[in-house]
């Protein structure tokens, strides 16, 4: 059933547009049947869940941190990840900044735009992100490489529609504002219910659990 899900989403999904699987609460033969299917990219979000699932599971797994990240449990987080997507205060990327400087690694980083969703207050405004982007050189650590929101948690399709024009909107502009960063190239937006209308705002990654995995467990 996991591997049809992936082939399924795979066979729809535009070439270029990465596929994280979003693992959290799951367990590990749910990702290792995954992984049998030729999924590489996964999601977590729970740090003490990510870090015994990172030990134990195959090495070539490429690891995208996607929740909420308190600074005190870096160390839990970054030796096992690629990229956190879920940055979202300038608190946090700075610290990260620092872990990396001291661990001689450097990690990609997506900026989590706040939308719509008001049921979270998590994740920078418009502006602050600007800011970071204008004083990129403060954090020589890490890559900054584009931006991850979560449209509204709604069945209307118009609102949804609505915040992915605006964080689309605003990646456009950051590229043109900041086009030496060539870097800057990654649009994360898209979860099971609403992955297709963000490929049509030109996500560059979707992130899909449910449809997937199923509910979560435990
Ligand atoms: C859980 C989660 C997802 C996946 O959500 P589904 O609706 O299960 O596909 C995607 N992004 C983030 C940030 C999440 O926390």
């Amino acid at each position: 059933m996991i591997a049809q899900a992936i082939e399924n989403i795979r066979k729809e999904l535009p070439q270029g547009v990465k596929l994280v699987a979003v693992s959290k609460f799951h367990p590990s033969e749910a990702i290792m049947e995954a992984y049998g299917a030729g999924q590489r990219c996964f999601g977590e979000s729970r740090p003490q869940e990510f870090e015994a699932k990172a030990k134990a599971l195959p090495e070539d797994i490429e690891w995208h941190f996607i929740g909420h990240l308190q600074t005190n449990k870096l160390k839990m987080v970054l030796p096992y990840v690629s990229m956190v997507q879920s940055v979202d205060s300038e608190h946090l990327l700075r610290a990260i900044d620092r872990w990396c400087a001291g661990a001689g690694k450097t990690v990609d980083v997506l900026l989590e735009l706040h939308l719509g969703a008001e049921q979270t207050k998590q994740g920078f405004t418009a502006e602050e992100i600007e800011a970071v982007l204008s004083s990129a050189a403060d954090y020589p650590n890490v890559r900054l490489r584009g931006l991850m929101g979560m449209a509204t948690n709604t069945d209307d399709e118009g609102i949804i529609r609505g915040d992915f024009e605006r964080i689309s909107a605003l990646m456009q502009h950051y590229k043109e504002k900041f086009s030496t960063f060539k870097e800057f190239n990654e649009l994360s937006i898209g979860m099971s219910g609403d992955w297709r209308i963000a490929v049509e705002y030109g996500a560059t990654c979707v992130r899909i659990g449910t449809s997937i995995f199923g509910e979560r467990q435990y």
